[in-house]
């Protein structure tokens, strides 16, 4: 049942481990010294571990359905998160990564009938309801899906300033915060540029096929 997994945690021992870079040894007697804090998605396809190919500790994680970043509240899983990465291990790069063909925004769109997710996802009612004003009254559902992936990774970059581990942090520009939009159909990231309010290809990427959707929507 766990074979797969198995399989690969050997691979990556022998690697980290039993390599000449004991890149883990390294890591336990030195203490780790991450880059960046990744704000990412549930979805299996979308994994920064996955798609960045990093190496042992370049990154603290944190994940969200819908990479979804609340408002601040005291006490949640991210705000205590963050003031860890920020305030005691000294990140000083988070990347909030969205990502399209999420599972989370289908619902949101569809205004999904399940207590559970319906309850995490609502905070993003706001971002379906700009991007419902910029498609107009008559949209296609792709296109409809695509404005809200991007009006979402703005809201969660609006969300997540307010933090007070972020916020003073941000003001004395110490700070970075990444906002990408992963493309799973088509192998591209694109960053978000609050200045102009749009989404681009990151520079410097390679074209790749266009996939599309043929069976289930997520
Ligand atoms: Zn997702």
């Amino acid at each position: 049942m766990t074979e797969t997994l198995l399989k690969g945690f050997k691979e990556f021992c022998a690697d980290a481990y039993d390599s000449e870079s004991n890149v883990m040894g390294k890591l336990v007697e030195g203490g780790q010294h991450p880059e960046y804090f990744i704000i990412s998605c549930i979805d299996s396809r979308s994994n920064p571990g996955t798609i960045f190919r990093p190496a042992p500790g370049t990154f603290m994680a944190y994940k969200a359905i819908g990479a979804i970043v609340r408002p601040y509240q005291k006490g949640t899983a991210l705000a205590a998160a963050l003031q860890f990465a920020l305030h005691h291990v000294n990140v000083r790069k988070i990347i909030l990564l969205g990502h399209t063909r999420c599972g989370a925004i289908n619902a949101l769109v569809d205004n999904v009938d399940d207590p559970d997710i319906a309850g995490f996802i609502d905070v993003a009612q706001t971002a379906l309801s700009k991007a419902r004003s910029e498609c107009g009254p008559t949209p296609d559902r792709e296109e409809l899906q695509h404005r809200v992936e991007e009006q979402l990774v703005m809201l969660s970059l609006k969300n997540l300033e307010t933090y007070p581990s972020v916020a003073p942090l941000l003001e004395d520009g110490s700070l970075e915060i990444v906002p990408w939009l992963f493309e799973l159909e088509t192998g591209t990231l694109k960053k978000f540029a609050p200045e102009t309010q749009t989404f681009s290809p990151v520079p410097g990427q390679t074209e790749h096929k266009h996939y599309r959707r043929t069976t289930a929507r997520n």
